[in-house]
């Protein structure tokens, strides 16, 4: 392995060659069942043949134009877009913290405009991801990624999701902007807000004039069983939202949504991308959005979440020594580990399973939404088989 890369990825011992579906293959023949699916990226699997037409066939016409044009693959997806949800407007970034660095400045500039200049603070919460850029790192607040990197940023506020007295008093401050939080935590262990938690926080921002800013760049475009996570909920919807990961369906795109109302402040010249909105990019997340907005994607997704959270929870009774909790929403599901979870992730790796990992000791599945139920069966027994291993590490070491 060459030492010209900077060493801030602790990689895992596997040289990726091939994906199709489900299944990933290494440069040494081996195949792993993908539930990673490129940190759910990648949420029709790997090669996927619609997504595969979309990118070659735009690839044959055009690739990029600056945004001084009109892209009309950016008019397809932003209709498609507002139509699925609760926003007016969007705005095409390349990633996640791109997103969310526009969601971000989207809230910042509405108070601005608005003649309240002074409302610049920004709630988070512990346990948050997202992104790595500055105002990400600062929105979340996790101390390891922000060490080292300069004085904190003015204007960002951390709570607890418990803190409900904290929480409340700081949307009611008159210096608040916007309170950002992901509906399901991903790196933060895979942990699920409630409705009632939702609601609470959209009626506060409501009554105090704060915007509420939603982080769906994993939760989004079907990993739980909806479009959106959000919508499982009745009276829990955003001004604003960032979406990335599974919108590309592995290709990289990243876009903020909000109503008219909120994006009032976001006027020609006040925010861009270069390469944001692409025309291969868009090509490529028009087919994937029109896959994984299907009625029928979304219930085998809500199938397979059913399916593999039984197998799961079964499991975990079979080892509890090992597995304390079975935790998350539809496909972005979280194994709270005794022993350490960067220890299990390459054991499972061995038995041939791709996991993630996750705060809290979580081990993270992210499967695609196409896995089958057979693979589901598949996936679990090779878990297994990593939980004995586990077992006998333990025995040995004890
Ligand atoms: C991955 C992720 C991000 C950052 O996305 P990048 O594409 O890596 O910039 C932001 N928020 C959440 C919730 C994420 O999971």
């Amino acid at each position: 392995m060459t030492d010209a890369l900077m060493g801030v990825y602790n990689r895992a011992p596997l040289a990726v060659s091939h994906g199709n579906g489900a299944w990933l293959h290494d440069i040494d023949g081996r195949a792993y069942l993908d539930c990673v699916a490129g940190i759910a990226t990648d949420a029709l699997g790997h090669a996927h043949p619609a997504l595969i037409a979309a990118l070659t066939e735009q690839a044959g016409k055009l690739w990029h134009v600056s945004n001084i044009f009109r892209i009309p693959g950016q008019d397809e997806l932003a209709e498609r877009l507002t139509d699925a949800s609760f926003a007016d407007v969007v705005f095409f970034g390349n990633s996640g913290s791109e997103a969310i660095e526009c969601a971000l400045k989207t809230a910042r500039r509405y108070h601005f405009v608005n003649g309240q200049p002074e409302r610049i603070d920004i709630i988070g919460f512990a346990g948050s991801f997202h992104g790595r850029t500055y105002a990400a790192i600062n929105a979340a607040g996790n101390p390891s990624y922000v060490e080292g990197f300069g004085p904190r940023l003015p204007g960002y506020v951390q709570l607890t999701i418990d803190d409900e007295a904290g929480i409340a008093e700081a949307i009611a401050r008159p210096t608040t902007a916007a309170l950002i939080v992901e509906p399901v935590q991903g790196e933060g262990g895979a942990r699920a807000l409630t409705g009632e938690w939702l609601k609470r926080v959209r009626d506060l921002c409501t009554a105090h004039g704060v915007l509420l800013i939603y982080d769906e760049v994993q939760s989004g475009m079907g990993r739980t069983g909806k479009l959106f996570a959000h919508q499982w909920f009745e009276g829990a919807e955003p001004d604003i939202m960032g979406v990335a990961k599974a919108l590309g369906g592995g290709f990289p795109v990243g876009a903020c949504l909000a109503t008219r109302e909120a994006a009032k402040g976001m006027t020609v010249g006040v925010h861009g991308s270069t390469f944001g909105g692409n025309p291969l990019a868009m090509a490529v997340a028009i087919a994937a959005f029109d896959e994984i907005a299907k009625e029928s994607t979304l219930t085998h997704a809500r199938a397979i979440a059913d399916d593999l959270k039984t197998r799961l929870t079964d499991l975990a009774a079979r080892y509890p020594d090992l597995i304390v909790d079975v935790r998350g929403k539809g496909l972005l599901i979280g194994l709270k580990m005794i022993p350490n979870n960067r220890e299990f992730m390459a054991l499972a790796r061995d038995h041939g399973v791709l996991v993630a990992g996750g705060g809290e000791n979580c081990v993270r599945l992210l499967p695609p939404l196409i896995l089958s139920h057979e693979e589901a069966a598949e996936a679990v027994t090779r878990l297994e088989a990593a939980c004995e291993a586990a077992r006998a590490q333990l025995a040995k070491a004890a």
